[in-house]
């Protein structure tokens, strides 16, 4: 196995069950995984903390950021900015942790250009009427904000051909093992291991 952690980006439609399934990988191998905490200027969602879910931020403090060169990516997603912060990701990476990023696409895309050897993992829900079913079911949002996310998520559809893998989350899960047997996988590239027996 690769002494490296490996950057892992995922993305998909808000309602994937991005957040559920990340959460239960990490509760699982709090020792070979961590999630980056992004930057949003999104307001707060009920239960979320800052620091936590995210480090919230007024739009100067995002800006602020942006001209200090703090961020491997950012991007604006539905009237909202979020961001990468740089600082913490190598400093896992090189303690051997596999870092997660839930970021959008063009998020992704970014990174991907940066550190082209990342994992780009792609999570769908089995259909886009259920995504439609668990967006109106999770009521954080008003109803043209759902619609807002759905649009958003077909056009996010026409870049999956750019990631590595695509991910049904139908059951939780087997959804999680897939992405332990990815990574595991992915730990085993030659490129990755012939480093470590040289
Ligand atoms: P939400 O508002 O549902 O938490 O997130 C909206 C979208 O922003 C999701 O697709 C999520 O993956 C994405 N996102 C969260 N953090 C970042 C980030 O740091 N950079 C980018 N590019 N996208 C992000």
């Amino acid at each position: 196995m690769s002494k490296m952690g490996i950057l892992i980006v995922i993305s998909g439609p808000s309602g994937a069950g991005k957040g559920t399934v990340l959460k239960r990988l990490v509760e699982l191998d709090p020792d070979n995984y961590c999630l980056s905490i992004s930057a949003t200027t999104r307001s707060p969602r009920f239960g979320e903390v800052d620091g936590v879910n995210y480090f919230f931020k007024s739009k100067e403090a995002f800006e602020e950021m942006i001209a200090h060169d703090e961020f491997l990516e950012y991007a604006e997603f539905c009237g909202n900015a979020y961001g990468t912060p740089k600082k913490y990701i190598n400093e896992m990476l090189c303690s051997g942790k596999n870092v997660i990023l839930e970021i959008d696409v063009q998020g992704g895309l970014q990174v991907k250009e940066k550190y082209d050897d990342c994992v780009m993992i792609f999570l769908m829900p089995p259909s886009l009427k259920i995504l439609e079913e668990r967006l109106i079911e999770r009521a954080t949002e008003p109803i043209e904000k759902i619609k807002m996310r759905m649009e958003r998520a077909s056009l996010e559809l026409e870049f999956i051909h750019q990631y590595d893998y695509l991910v049904i989350n139908d059951i939780l899960s087997d959804t999680v093992t897939h992405f332990k047997n990815i990574i595991c996988a992915e730990h085993l590239r030659t490129s990755r291991t012939l480093f470590d027996i040289l």
